[in-house]
Order: C-alpha cells, then sequence, then structure tokens
C-alpha cells in the first residue's frame, strides 16, 4: 500500500458477487451504487458490476445518476430520490430514469420533459408497507391515471412500476407477503388504468437471495454486489470487497499502569507495547467501537485500546512484534468482519462501509477503476 490509509476495493469481487447473484435469477440485475457505491466508489463498482451481469444501474439521488453517466456509463440508470426545484431536465437528457411517487412529482418531471422536447423515463412507485417513497394504495389509481395521459401525450414513457420491501432480512416476516400482495395488486391496478409497464421490481439483496417470488423483471441489490450479506453468518458463497486498513504510525514500549487515549478508559496492566494507527472517527471509524473494535496486525488479532480519536487509535500489542509501518486490518476478507464492526457498534453491516469517509483514499484491484 502507498498511502498511510487505504480502503482497497476489489473490483473482482464485486464482479464474481454480481455475477453470483445474476445466476440466483431470471430477472435483470439493477446494480444499486448509492452512497458511493455502500463507500466502495461509484464509478468504478457501476462498470464492475456490469461486467459482472448487471444491466442497469439504480442510484438515489441526481447528482449520483449526473456521476455514472459522467463516467461513461451506458446502462439505463433509474434515480429514486429528489426533491422539488431539482434540474429534472438535466437528468432527462442524460436519459435517466426517474422514479415518482406522487402527482405532484409526475407533474414536475413531466413539465421538465415537455421542456426538453424528450419523454422522460419513468418508474411509478407504489408504498405496498414500507411507508418511506411511493404512493399510498388510495392515492394509486390517480398517479396511474395522470402518467398515463402523460404518457399518451408524449411527455412520458411508462418503463417500470415498483416498490422496495420493509422487512426481506426476515424471511420468515408476514410483512414480505403482505407486501406482495400489495406489490400484485397495484400492478392489476395498473393494468386496469391501461399502463403496462415492461419492468416490475421490488427485491434488494435479501429478496434477491431468499425470495424468488419478489423477483419479477428486474432485482435491485446493493449490498451484496459488495460482498457483504444482510443475513447474519450465512455470507450466501459472496466475497467481500472492501479492506480498510493503514499502516501502524508509532510503536512504543510503555509501562504497566499506563492511561490510554481521551478519558483513561484503558489502562495497561503490564509493560506492553503501543501501536497507534492513523484512522478515527474522522474516517468513518466508529468512535462506539472503543475498547472494542478488532484489529488484525500481523496476523494476530487485537482490540481497539481506549476510545477512538478523530484521526487516529491505539492498540495494545502486548509482547507481540510490532512495527511502524506494518499493516493494521479494521476489516476486509482477510481480517476481521465488516459484520463484526456492526456487532460492536450495534448497527449493520451496511453502514460499516457507507460511512467510511473521504479522507481514505480508495485503491482498486481486480480491474480498471
Ligand atoms: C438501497 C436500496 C436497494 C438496495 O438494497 P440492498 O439491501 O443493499 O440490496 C434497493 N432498492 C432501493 C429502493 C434502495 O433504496
Amino acid at each position: 500500500m502507498l498511502s498511510q490509509t487505504e480502503a482497497l476495493v476489489d473490483l473482482a469481487a464485486v464482479r464474481a458477487n454480481t455475477a453470483l447473484m445474476a445466476g440466483l435469477t431470471r430477472a435483470e440485475v439493477m446494480a444499486v451504487v448509492k452512497a458511493d457505491a455502500y463507500g466502495h466508489g461509484i464509478v468504478p463498482s457501476a462498470r464492475a458490476a456490469l461486467e459482472g451481469g448487471a444491466t442497469w444501474v439504480g442510484v438515489a439521488t441526481l447528482d449520483e445518476a449526473r456521476a455514472v453517466r459522467a463516467g461513461g456509463v451506458t446502462a439505463p440508470v433509474l434515480a429514486w430520490l429528489h426533491t422539488t426545484g431539482s434540474d429534472f431536465a438535466e437528468a432527462i437528457t442524460a436519459e435517466v430514469d426517474l422514479s415518482v411517487s406522487s402527482l405532484a412529482q409526475l407533474d414536475e418531471v413531466t413539465e421538465a420533459a415537455r421542456g426538453t422536447g424528450r419523454a422522460v423515463r419513468l418508474h411509478l412507485k407504489a408504498d405496498t408497507g414500507l411507508a418511506r417513497a411511493g404512493a399510498r394504495p388510495e392515492d394509486w389509481p390517480r398517479l396511474l391515471d395522470a402518467a398515463a395521459k402523460a404518457q399518451a401525450d408524449g411527455h412520458a414513457e411508462i418503463i417500470g412500476v415498483w416498490s422496495h420491501l420493509a422487512c426481506a432480512d426476515e424471511p420468515g416476516a408476514d410483512s414480505n407477503a403482505v407486501q406482495l400482495a400489495a406489490f400484485l395488486e397495484a400492478l392489476e391496478a395498473a393494468d386496469a388504468a391501461g399502463v403496462h409497464a415492461p419492468v416490475r421490481h421490488l427485491a434488494n439483496t435479501p429478496g434477491l437471495l431468499a425470495a424468488p417470488e419478489t423477483h419479477f423483471d428486474l432485482v435491485r441489490p446493493g449490498l451484496g454486489l459488495f460482498g457483504l450479506s444482510p443475513f447474519p453468518g450465512d455470507d450466501h458463497g459472496l466475497r467481500p470487497a472492501m479492506t480498510l486498513r493503514a499502516k501502524v504510525a508509532l510503536v512504543k514500549r510503555v509501562p504497566a499502569g499506563t492511561s490510554v487515549s481521551y478519558g483513561h478508559t484503558y489502562t495497561t496492566t503490564e509493560d506492553t507495547t503501543l501501536a497507534l494507527v492513523p484512522l478515527g472517527y474522522g474516517d468513518g471509524v466508529s468512535r462506539a467501537a472503543s475498547g472494542s473494535g478488532p484489529v488484525d496486525i500481523n496476523g494476530r488479532r487485537f482490540t481497539v485500546s481506549g476510545r477512538i480519536c478523530m484521526d487516529q487509535f491505539v492498540v495494545d500489542v502486548g509482547d507481540h512484534p510490532v512495527a511502524e509501518g506494518d499493516i493494521a486490518t479494521l476489516f476486509g476478507p482477510d481480517g476481521p468482519s465488516a459484520d463484526e464492526w456492526a456487532d460492536v457498534t450495534g448497527t449493520i453491516n451496511y453502514e460499516i462501509v457507507a460511512r467510511v469517509g473521504p479522507r481514505v483514499p480508495r485503491r482498486y484491484v481486480g480491474g480498471e477503476a
């Protein structure tokens, strides 16, 4: 490694994970690369997933869609989280598919389409139970009618009808069956309104892995692309793509009874060696892992000693040989897992990778970035 810290991203793993998931379904695969591809880098990740068999790209925001297009991606791109006043004309001109959940959103994007002289490619979103985006069942028929009219007027092309699952990571949860039934009803209502969307989509990574009845025409994995599983303890053959690591910045011997880092929450019990790792909460390493985060140095497992600071933390490595410049691995396929970091910080593996900050340089192996 060249720099003092790095998030090493294995694009071959992204390709392989995409191919593995594509092999589990007859549906097409939309690679979800929002939030800088869960911290892995939006353009390299999108490209690797497309090489692995994805045919669509999904993002939250219009800025993300712009970044994907600027990276030379020509596959269909869907953006689903935007606010009034956004530059929809630019998105439509860049052939970005837009999701709408309300009449007001539909009006605004069709008005923008009218200005560009092109039809906006629409995905109508139904709220089937997540209560996040999407139109409620009572509002759905009016949205369908207005979208059908916009299509007839030449300002819109209805590509998709879609929704999102609340509890797909709990395959036994009742809400999964309830949401599937609600989605089927939303599709029937669309048919009845003369809206024949060719691309029906519902499944995220857990739906893709565990609920084939949610696959429809297109599946939308994010987490799985990056080799993390939504099911703790069952990796489904996925391979983590990111390794977060740093060079040890300083090593020193200290006596027993030395209190370490802010607040002195850790005190050495023997004469020992302390290693300083130059990553902290300013890099997205949660302070909640103070005293508990796992770290591998020279093939041996240690634990963060005392508080994690903004830029650095300390590891008591005992009498094990550790030198300045040795590599400390926080998580990755050859170290502790993102799941272990999630456990000790009370969160999910999604957040562990997504929160790795911009100060940490991304370095790519396994293909062209
Ligand atoms: C984030 C997201 C996904 C991907 O979810 P994973 O659980 O990471 O596979 C799919 N669809 C929507 C609407 C999302 O917001």
